[in-house]
């Protein structure tokens, strides 16, 4: 394993007048010297070449990057977090799976199936070296293969390299048989509520689903096949 240096990435964390921003930017150089700050919030100050915000969710600080010029997102994320915040997402967009142009550096992405538009950006810089980018990845089988990874490591044991959760969708299933009508799941507005929305449909369930606003704009807005949805307080 060769060290970062040698691979020509330097990740750095800027400073905030508390303390540090979240996650990293990665400096390189690709015909210049670029900064892509990953999954980070806006700054004021010095912006970077490129916001890259990999999902909607909240700990991945797109609410505050999506109002810079230098964001990037995929189509339904941009399309989540104006839904999430009811503020206009400011960057550019892509497909998951097209290739965007970052400052003459070409950028491919790929699903991560974690949320619907979540993705992996990944490029290579002058010295070769491939750069990949995740954020929460649910699945990893469309991933390139990389030198260098930046990916979370939020849920994972550290003193169990094995640690592997499986998600419980027996339980799930099964609670919808019998009267799926009686039922009350809670789940987040964005992502899970969406899934759950998937396993109900795929479990032959074709009635109402109730949702309180934000979850229901979601899923309407991104899952052209989530059939009818209705406001928890029944309008
Ligand atoms: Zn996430």
């Amino acid at each position: 394993m060769k060290p970062l240096f040698d691979l020509g990435v330097l990740p750095i964390r800027h400073r905030t007048g508390k303390g540090f921003k979240p996650h990293i930017s990665l400096v390189f150089n690709a015909g210049e010297r670029l900064t892509f700050a990953v999954d980070t919030t806006n700054s004021r100050s010095r912006q970077p070449d490129a916001y890259l915000i990999t999902h909607a969710h909240s700990d991945h600080h797109g609410k505050s990057a999506m109002l810079s010029e230098n964001a990037l997102c995929s189509e339904e994320t941009a399309q989540a977090l104006e839904i999430l915040y009811g503020k206009k997402y400011a960057g550019r967009t892509f497909k998951v799976g097209e290739s965007i142009d970052i400052c003459g550096v070409d950028v491919k992405t790929y699903p991560t199936h974690h949320t619907i538009g979540s993705c992996a950006f990944y490029w290579k810089n002058d010295v070769g070296t491939r750069i990949l980018v995740t954020g929460d990845v649910k699945d990893a089988k469309d991933l390139p293969e990389c030198d260098c990874l930046v990916t979370e490591a939020n849920y994972g044991d550290p003193d169990d390299p094995k640690c592997h959760f499986e998600d419980d969708l027996g339980a799930f299933r099964e609670s919808l048989e019998g009267s799926p009508n009686d039922i009350a799941f809670g789940a987040y507005a964005f992502g899970k509520a969406q899934r759950a929305v998937k396993l109900i449909r795929e479990s032959g369930f074709s009635g109402e689903i109730g949702k309180d606003k934000v979850s229901r704009a979601l899923t309407e807005g991104l899952m052209p096949d989530a059939r009818a949805l209705v406001d928890l307080d029944g309008d």
